[in-house]
């Protein structure tokens, strides 16, 4: 009788697991104010499924994670939850990107190897080069499945002068996301489309842009049908995000790539209706791994949380942006508390070895209330002169690197 409780108990467990997938749409270079004078209402559609919020990428301005508003950079913070200071990606090249902070699919893959995952994408570099796709130092895990790299293939989609082969690609990608995630339903998806960044950068703020705008939204209902089909046909459960990488400059709107507010704006629609305190309230791009992780029921590894910049945006939520200043000899921590129940412990390390693959060792120094908000604690004595700081709270961890000057 036992047992067959406990098999009652797997079956329920495969079969709640299996209803809830996620995929995340990113259109490159739409600006919050360009999106939201734009008419989109498949992106409406979603939002009023679920929310709609502006949200913040670049890290935090002027600290040691500020992090530059360009394309490829955008796109880790999504998928690695930090900023460019740990996963180092600073511009389209994609050098040598730290793979020691493991992105949103090799989580899913590590957590559990029969998850299916699939790209749909304009642009190659996406798989081979961020999510490292195949490579030892990467982790070894393999996309399911692939559809991308056309931008290369100028048989098929013959480069022209006004990037019209862009947009085509965008809409090969996008009908075949809808195809494929209606009929095999992968469990983690990206999409990623690419035209309304080359408008942005080719017109500025100009019809052309807003056409490329509305184009977009088109691309993006194609896949959201698709989904509510799906979720109709299968009683899955599936969250989408839609966002984009970058806002523009004030100016022209042709570029990108610096501190204003405009550039740092992006924004965030998604159909989960179960939102928190985060969402529209100092929500940033870092915060959409986090979330996906926890709509689907995987934890994120105790050495990953401890770095993870992000907040999710769903589920019960404890404290967000943790700051540290120098006070006389002492480190005041204050924090923006979101929940203010239960313990807040303060962990310290005077090592950042996780960043080469190795481990730090934290240590307690103080255990106050989160509703504090604030902690003062003794500066410690070490050679290097930067301490990573980890707040432990009920319901999420945040992190903070103290660099003594
Ligand atoms: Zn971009």
């Amino acid at each position: 009788m036992r047992s067959l409780c406990i098999l009652w108990m797997l079956f329920f467990m495969q079969v709640t697991w299996a209803q809830r997938k996620a995929v995340f749409i990113i259109l490159d270079g739409i600006s919050a104010d360009a999106l939201e004078k734009t008419n989109t209402p498949f992106i409406d559609e979603i939002a009023a499924a679920g929310g709609y919020t502006r949200a913040n990428t670049g890290g935090v301005k002027g600290s040691y994670n500020e992090s530059p508003t360009i394309s490829a950079p955008g796109y880790n913070h999504i998928l690695t939850g930090t900023w460019s200071n740990k996963h180092n990606v600073w511009d389209n090249d994609i050098r040598e990107p730290n793979y020691n902070y493991r992105n949103i699919f090799r989580i899913a893959e590590e957590h559990n190897p029969n998850l299916k995952t699939a790209i749909f994408s304009t642009w190659l570099d996406n798989r081979t080069k961020l999510i490292g796709d195949g490579l030892s130092q990467a982790g070894n895990i393999r996309i399911d499945y692939a559809f991308d790299g056309f931008e290369l293939d100028e048989e098929k989609f013959p480069h022209d002068a006004d990037k019209r082969y862009i947009f085509d690609i965008d809409e090969h990608v996008s009908k075949e996301a809808a195809r494929y995630l209606l009929e095999h339903g992968p469990d983690l998806s990206w999409v990623y489309l690419e035209y309304t960044d080359d408008m942005g950068h080719r017109f500025g703020d100009s019809p052309e842009y807003t056409e490329a705008i509305q184009l977009a939204d088109v691309q993006v209902g194609r896949i959201w049908r698709a989904i509510q089909q799906r979720m109709q046909q299968t009683g899955e459960e599936w969250m989408i995000v839609v966002t984009t990488d970058h806002g523009r400059d004030a100016a022209t709107g042709k570029d990108h790539g610096g501190q204003s507010d405009r550039e740092r704006t992006v924004w965030i629609s998604t159909n989960l209706n179960k939102l928190n305190k985060r969402f529209g309230n100092g929500t940033a791009s870092i915060d959409i791994m986090p979330s996906i992780l926890r709509f689907m029921q995987i934890p994120l590894p105790e050495d990953l949380e401890r770095e993870l910049d992000g907040v999710p945006f769903i589920g019960r939520v404890s404290v967000a942006n943790l700051r540290t200043q120098q006070e006389g000899k002492k480190i005041r921590l204050t924090w923006d508390v979101l929940d203010d129940s239960g313990d807040a412990t303060i962990l310290m390390s005077t090592t950042d070895y996780f960043r080469q693959g190795g481990v730090d060792v934290y240590k307690k120094i103080k255990k106050v209330k989160v509703a504090d908000g604030t902690a003062l604690v003794k500066s410690p004595q070490s050679s290097s002169g930067d301490y990573k700081f980890v707040l432990l709270v009920p319901f999420n961890s945040i992190n903070n690197q103290f660099v003594d000057k």
